[in-house]
């Protein structure tokens, strides 16, 4: 099954990819975390990538269609993978559509997860992960047990984001509106947009998920383990 998430920065599309790849063994493919990865080892690539980042801007089309075009040539993705933060404009969908052709497979789905605006700017600006392992948390929604330890790792240390701050978030929402949302009418008239209302408790947005996507009584396949580095997108 090959699905794309979309939706506004905190929608919780990074969330629910983890999620997805837990429980039914659909690889989550965020070009987020592919960059902030990349940006962290220090590439030329990664470095030029995350000042773009930090302005809450998008990076260049033939970069990210260049990383999603390697990870789609992996041995993880054989059961399915979910699309997390890509495509982001109208040339990222012609590329993959041409990328799926080329390999013979079809989207299953596009999910679009929709939440009101001050709902994501309060989600973004609480939002925090584990610098370890990845499992995010938010000051006032999802604090951990015990506060300054992972409740799934068991570190001490966190990380927030650097495009978190308010002005870099204004910016990313700015962006969605004018590049991304154009996709939703794409999808739209070929039958495969599924809209969830994401301003819910995760637990139900992710039923909803499952239920729309007729996956709600899938057992996970035996499949290889989690590198646990995501980051809620
Ligand atoms: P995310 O983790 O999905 O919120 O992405 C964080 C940032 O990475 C975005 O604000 C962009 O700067 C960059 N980025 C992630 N995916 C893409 C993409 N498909 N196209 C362009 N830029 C991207």
């Amino acid at each position: 099954m090959i699905i794309i998430l979309l939706g506004p920065p905190g929608a919780g599309k990074g969330t629910q990819a983890q999620r997805l790849e837990r429980e039914h063994g659909l690889k989550q493919l965020s070009t987020g975390d592919m960059l902030r990865a990349a940006a962290k080892s220090g590439t030329d690539v990664g470095l030029r990538a995350k000042e773009v980042m930090d302005r809450g801007e998008l990076v260049s089309d033939d970069i990210v269609v260049q990383i999603i075009a390697e990870a789609l040539t992996r041995e993880e993705c054989v059961n399915g993978y979910i699309l997390d933060g890509f495509p982001r404009t109208v040339a990222q969908a012609g590329a993959l559509d041409a990328m799926l052709e080329q390999r013979g497979v079809k989207l299953d789905a596009v999910v679009e997860i929709v939440v009101p605006e001050d709902v994501l700017v309060e989600r973004i600006s609480g939002r925090f992960a584990c610098a370890k392992c990845g499992a995010t948390y938010h000051d006032t929604f999802h604090r951990p047990k015990t506060d300054g330890v992972c409740d799934v790792c068991g570190a001490h240390e966190f990380v927030r984001r650097d495009d978190d701050r308010p002005d870099a978030v204004r910016q990313r929402l700015k962006v969605y509106k004018a590049q991304t949302e154009p996709l939703l009418p794409y999808y739209r008239e070929r039958g495969i947009l599924i809209r969830i209302d994401g301003d819910r408790p995760m637990d139900a947005v992710a039923a909803e998920i499952d239920r729309a996507l007729g996956i709600e009584n899938l057992e996970p396949p035996e499949c290889d383990g989690d590198d646990g580095t995501g980051t809620a997108g």
